[in-house]
């Protein structure tokens, strides 16, 4: 990690971007955005679609509804205002016989510009009708301008369209690329066995890089990019065949007696009955614990499922063994959340709670004494748990809430404090269990698919943001009853590059225009852990009524008394964000609203996905959706919905190919678990400069 820079770089695929003719430190600086740093990596940049230059099918052919992505000439622009003042931007264009006209509302300034009567666009988009005349509302759009091209391109009918990112374009993209393959197509490696290829017919790597790019088929690419996938999940299922095979014997851990000392008098001092998928799970968690193989459980159960308190039975079960418990939540906000609810279920019981953050503060050497010397049973903490200074007196138990949010490392080193732990980690994210295999290799998972009975499903409404007025109406009424709001904005300060409607105003708006006699307050990401706590404490006292924030709200917060979710820009989350948003409200047994403000314009895939979210409430259904709509490759949302990251597999439209990946994967390390048969060189080598790190996590 902390090598220099060495000064000179072996031409390989490894090497900067910024080396590459055409890129240079600038542009370099803009690609490593979006994750291209190397020369392998743009080479694994794959367009998003690509172009045909022809004019076809012809205008004339095509019907309302269709969605379509043709070749067209640019005949005339006009702009306009409407009658409620806003600008709109019309584009006629043509394949010489019909005229189709392309249409937006907010549109960047400089675009009226970019059309010149008389160049080609290429225009995708679904198709629609207005008075007679065939119409696209906010198309996609790329100019086919031959005079930029380079003489390669020239002559190509395929044009690939990349996703672009800052102020690069098409062109560069297309000749950066083109650059990068005549200096170093020769370097690329093959990273697949050679009985593997032959299997599946798969084309070499270099070849199918160069196809990617420049083919003059694009039919044929949904074919070439499997093994783009194979090979994705192929290693990945290569690490999980080792775990399983090293983990033969399996570990030995605590074995706890079920005492019914402590759960028991938890169990008759609930204020509220167990739901039957609460006590199954608990059940599935003992037996685990009671056995002498150490537990590693995911504890799946959707927003507000509860499933603190079967953790608490857990915890309890390790106390009444004379062992200690730790749970970690990933903010402070949430660790002083469970210290509070926990301490409050636990009164009257013989339990020493404890609670550790991060910094320095009034106690804290008390609170690490107590933890050394077995005067705290349960503790709770941030990840200021892991650190080297906290010495647990016997730690018998671990639970990891939001376990997504922390890192491998940081997993492995806190179920490293004691010998062998048992371990449960808890998610919010239904992962299908189809999936948890890729997700998770060999956990074990326990499902919480069981709401408790006092809840209401949230009312979900999409809004358009033109009808605001009438949801704030709405929202009125909630407030008058005393009810919180929260408003969700997708940015945190005003952007000139994307008109969007930012947290900051938003909280100025709402506290001076709207509802001036509310309470409102701001709350973003960047602001110091001290002040998002006290304004998280004071909305849960009741102090402010209304939160306007980025979405730092987003996990585990539990406020029964918000009922109202109000999302802005809906159509720029993602799936599993919007329901983690919307599982925030509803929670406290009055019925709850979620507005999801829809502003145009919308893609078809953002209609889709709110309205999903809008039809059911199921985490399952959501997350299957999800992934459905999710291209491979597309990394918004991800850290937040748990899901791990493939450049190219999409989860559940590669299904097929991660059985076949896996299947081979595992019957290579059942013979070979170490990769020494000559055939596996190129294997073992590619695996263990990939994974010898992460290795080293999994296997202790
Ligand atoms: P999550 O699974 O999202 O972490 P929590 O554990 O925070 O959910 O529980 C959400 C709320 O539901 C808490 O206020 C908790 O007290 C309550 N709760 C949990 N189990 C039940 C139940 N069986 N009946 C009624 N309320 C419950
Ligand atoms: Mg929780």
């Amino acid at each position: 990690m902390d090598k220099k820079d060495p000064k000179v770089y072996i031409k390989d695929t490894s090497t900067p971007v910024k080396f590459i003719k055409g890129v240079g430190e600038a542009r370099a600086r803009q690609l490593a955005k979006i994750g291209i740093t190397t020369v392998m990596d743009l080479f694994e940049y794959f367009p998003r679609s690509y172009i045909h230059r022809k004019i076809e099918p012809a205008i004339f052919e095509l019907k309302p509804g269709d969605n379509i992505a043709i070749t067209t000439m640019i005949c005339w622009v006009n702009e306009k205002s409407t009658r409620n003042g806003k600008l709109m931007l019309n584009v006629g264009v043509s394949d010489k016989h019909s005229t189709l006209i392309c249409t937006w509302f907010n549109y960047p300034k400089n675009l009226i510009q970019m059309f010149k009567p008389g160049n080609m666009v290429w225009v995708a988009g679904t198709l629609s009708e207005y008075n007679g005349q065939l119409q696209i509302m906010h198309p996609e759009i790329e100019f086919v301008d031959d005079e930029e091209e380079s003489d390669f391109w020239k002559k190509r009918s395929y044009l690939p369209v990349y996703s672009l990112t800052g102020n690069l374009t098409q062109k560069f993209f297309r000749n950066a690329i083109y650059n990068a393959f005549e200096v170093y197509a020769n370097t690329i490696e093959e990273n697949l066995p050679e009985f593997i290829l032959h299997k599946y017919d798969f084309l070499p790597r270099k070849k199918a890089l160069q196809k990617m790019h420049f083919s003059l088929h694009p039919e044929e690419l949904d074919e070439i990019r499997k093994r783009f996938v194979y090979e994705e999940f192929f290693y990945s299922q290569l690490l999980w065949a080792r775990h399983k095979h090293f983990h033969k014997e399996e570990v030995k851990g605590i074995c706890f007696e079920n005492k019914r000392q402590l759960t028991a008098q938890l169990y008759h001092k609930l204020p509220f009955k167990l739901t039957n998928a609460q006590i199954r799970v608990i059940n599935e968690i003992f037996a685990d614990m009671t056995s002498d193989k150490q537990m590693s459980r995911l504890l799946q159960g959707d927003v507000g499922s509860g499933k603190t308190i079967v953790t608490l039975f857990a915890m309890l079960l390790a106390v009444e063994n004379d062992y200690q418990a730790a749970l970690m939540a990933p903010t402070e906000i949430l660790a002083d959340q469970h210290y509070n609810n926990i301490t409050k279920l636990l009164e009257g019981l013989p339990v020493k709670v404890a609670l550790l953050k991060g910094g320095t503060y009034k106690g804290k050497e008390q609170t690490k004494t107590d933890i050394q010397q077995g005067n705290a049973d349960i503790i709770i903490g941030t990840h200021a748990l892991f650190q080297k200074e906290i010495v647990f007196d016997k730690l018998g138990f671990v639970a990891i809430d939001e376990q997504h949010r922390f890192g491998v490392q940081q997993r492995a080193s806190l179920a490293k404090k004691h010998k062998h732990p048992d371990l449960l980690y808890l998610s919010a994210t239904p992962i299908p269990r189809s999936l948890a295999l890729t997700v998770y290799g060999d956990l074990e998972v326990s499902i919480i698919d069981e709401l408790p009975p006092n809840r209401k499903p949230v009312t979900t409404l999409i809004r358009s943001s033109k009808k605001i007025d009438l949801v704030y109406k709405e929202v009125a009424k909630e407030l008058e009853k005393g009810r919180q709001v929260y408003i969700v904005c997708p940015l945190i300060e005003e952007s000139d590059k994307i008109d969007l409607l930012d947290a900051q105003r938003m909280q100025h708006h709402i506290s001076t225009k709207i509802y001036p006699q509310y309470s409102c307050v701001l709350i973003h990401g960047k602001m110091a852990s001290k002040e998002k706590e006290d304004i998280m404490r004071r909305f849960k006292s009741g102090e402010i009524k209304i939160l306007v924030s980025t979405t730092v709200i987003e996990v585990g917060l539990d406020i029964p008394n918000a009922s109202v979710m109000v999302v802005e820009h809906a159509e720029r989350f993602g799936l599993a964000q919007l329901h983690q948003l919307r599982g925030r409200v509803g929670r406290g047994g009055q019925q709850a609203y979620c507005y999801l403000i829809e502003h145009m314009p919308a893609t078809n895939i953002a209609r889709e996905r709110l309205a999903t979210l809008a039809s059911t409430t199921d985490g399952f259904i959501i997350a299957e959706k999800d992934l459905e709509l999710r291209g491979p490759g597309e990394v918004f949302g991800t850290e937040q919905s748990g899901m791990p990251h493939f450049k190219f597999a999409n989860l559940v439209s590669d299904q097929p190919i991660l059985k076949l990946a896996r299947q081979d994967a595992f019957e290579i390390i059942t013979q070979d678990p170490e990769l020494t048969n000559p055939d596996h060189k190129l294997l073992k080598n590619i695996y263990f400069r990939q994974f010898a790190e992460k290795e080293k996590l999994i296997l202790y």
